[in-house]
Order: structure tokens, then sequence, then C-alpha cells
């Protein structure tokens, strides 16, 4: 996982206004066209890590390339899907044990 600060770059020009709807005042995020979903998904993530710190990481699995959100009391998730990346390894393992 590389520094957050690499993600610097993305939130350049980016800026809340606020704006009034019919339901009353609105923070509305600005985000120059070409980077609105790189700042959404930067944005998704910070607001994750505060809610959940510690909780959001990347699987196990080097091959894949999805996160987890682990809502576990040990914290101690380590694929995006047990079913998936999970069983994978535990075939991986069990092949190493039988050659
Ligand atoms: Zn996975």
């Amino acid at each position: 996982m590389s520094s957050p600060a690499t993600l610097r770059p993305l939130l350049e020009g980016v800026h809340r206004v606020p704006e009034i709807t019919s339901d009353g005042l609105q923070w509305t995020v600005r985000t120059p066209q070409h980077a609105r979903l790189a700042v959404e998904m930067v944005l998704a993530w910070a607001a994750t890590e505060q809610r959940m710190p510690g909780r959001l990481r990347p699987c196990a699995n080097d091959e894949c390339r999805l996160f987890l959100l682990d809502r576990s009391r040990a914290n101690r998730a380590r694929w995006c899907s047990m079913a998936v990346c999970g069983n994978r390894e535990k075939a991986r393992r069990h092949y190493e044990r039988t050659r």
C-alpha cells in the first residue's frame, strides 16, 4: 500500500460548496470532471478509515486487487471473500502439504 501522500495530486481542485436546495443547505463536493471517480474513492476511503480505523485493508491474496472491510471483533480477516480467496489459499496449502 503506498503512502496517502501519493493521493494528494488527485485532490487538487476539489472543494466543497454550500448549496441551497429545497431541503435546505447542502454541502456539495465539486470535483474536476477527470478526477471524479478517483476523488470519490479517496473520500470514501477516508470516511471509512475515520469510522473504522485500521479495518480497511487489501486482500491477503497477492493476485487479488480487492479490499476488505473487517467487521470482526478480532480484526484478523485477511480475505476479501472467504469463499473465493480464502478457499483458494486453503486449497494451495493443502496442495503443498500433500505434494
Ligand atoms: Zn481477494
